[in-house]
């Protein structure tokens, strides 16, 4: 029976990780969440984890007494979200949204583990900091993300011969097709209706400003060592073809299925094993359809931005993601309209201090800067 540690438990990853650890019986050593503690004790009775976490200090006490006649440890903040993190396991889940998923990947791997990772962040704000180690430690990063779930798959048929090409599809998000006119009278409401998957928050606005196809752009870059221009980004808004890899002969091997997230985080998990899942079987002639076209990066400039910070490098991807968080954040809380997203990004790609080499500690200093810079511009 595996274990593993899951960072983020009470988030749509989390939540539908424990379903299919719950129908694989796999065993959860440690939750945590960032402040939803009612939904944190309510998985810790269902699923009995020795420890839990919560990161927000101030609802430490509340968290103690909800769980005081169990056995269970309680842990709280940032440092103690590290230590589950670095727990031993089968392996550590990171199913924590924003670049705060970034010291616990570094943390599980330095203590050893394999990881888990839909925290894409991870990758794009410490890509080079984090493949280095994984490298050095010798562990695996599983992909849970569809599309490099669905790259990784492909990848699995290449017997050592080298993609020509990565297909990286996107859905394109509740404003494909849409003008950049268009774009300027969109609402929140409609921002948060994403056409085909039900998501956290954040990442449903990154999936409508397309900034999700630039973070998974750099995502693809580290976890699979290609260059960007042999990635080709691919709108496809039934979401059925999850992405595909083009080999030197010009054969095509891609991953299809049902738009459902417990198929990659299943198999991150059990890899190599198949197991049944609870995901829907693909019926092509249900689907009948699939349609193929180039994204619009007019009306969707955060693809370009993410390009840009990729081909600067250093710190200038952890520039482009703390504003992009910072930037959601606020139009979340109606600070900004949605077509001012891309425009902060850009704002802070340009006025932040850069930085060739980076570390832990200047991506911890140079997401400080971004986010009162690009809070002081709103
Ligand atoms: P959610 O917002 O639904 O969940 C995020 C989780 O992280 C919650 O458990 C949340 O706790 C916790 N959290 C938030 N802030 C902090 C913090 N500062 N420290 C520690 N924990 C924190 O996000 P998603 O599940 O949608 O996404 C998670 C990650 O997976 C993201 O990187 C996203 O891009 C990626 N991803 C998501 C997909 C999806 O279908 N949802 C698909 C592919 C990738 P709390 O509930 O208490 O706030």
């Amino acid at each position: 029976m595996k274990e593993i540690v899951l960072l983020g438990s009470t988030g749509s990853i989390g939540t539908q990780t424990l379903e299919v650890a719950k129908l694989h019986n796999i065993k959860i050593k440690a939750l945590s969440a960032g402040r939803n503690i009612a939904l944190l004790a309510a998985q810790a009775r269902e699923f009995m984890p020795e420890y839990v976490c919560v990161a927000d200090e101030n609802r430490y006490s509340d968290l103690k007494l909800m769980l005081n006649d169990t056995d269970i440890k309680v842990l709280c903040g940032k440092e103690s979200i590290c230590e589950l993190a670095a727990m031993t396991c089968d392996i550590t889940v990171n199913a924590i949204v924003g670049m705060a998923g970034f010291l616990p990947t570094l943390a599980a791997l330095n203590a050893g583990n394999d990881i888990a990772l839909a925290n894409k962040e991870t990758l794009v704000v410490g890509g080079e900091i984090i493949m280095k180690l994984a490298h050095e430690k010798k562990r695996r990063i599983f992909p849970i993300d569809s599309e490099h779930s669905a790259i990784f798959q492909s990848l699995l048929c290449s017997q050592g011969n080298k993609p020509k090409k990565i297909i990286l599809t996107a859905s394109g998000g509740p404003f494909r097709g849409y003008t950049p006119e268009q774009i300027k009278n969109v609402t929140k409401e409609q921002a948060l209706m994403h056409p085909n998957w039900s998501m956290g928050e954040k990442i449903t606005i990154d999936s409508a400003t397309m900034m999700n196809k630039g973070l998974e752009l750099i995502e693809a870059v580290w976890m699979f060592y290609v260059p960007p221009e042999k990635i080709e980004i691919v709108v496809h808004p039934q979401s059925i073809l999850h992405s595909a890899v083009e080999f030197e002969d010009g054969s095509v091997i891609g991953q299809l299925g049902n738009p459902d997230m417990r198929l990659p985080i299943q198999f991150a998990l059990t890899y190599p094993e198949r197991y049944a899942s609870p995901a829907k079987s693909l019926s092509l002639t249900e689907v009948a359809s699939m349609t193929f076209e180039k994204a619009n990066e007019k009306a969707f400039p955060c693809i370009e931005l993410a390009r840009a910070a990729l081909k600067k490098g250093g710190n200038m991807p952890c520039i482009m993601n703390c504003a992009n968080e910072t930037a959601v954040e606020m139009f979340l809380k109606d600070k900004i309209k949605f077509f001012e997203i891309p425009e902060k990004i850009q704002y802070a790609m340009e006025n932040i201090r850069y930085m060739k080499d980076i570390s832990p500690e200047i991506i911890a200093e140079t997401e400080r800067e971004t986010k009162i810079a690009v809070l002081e511009a709103i």
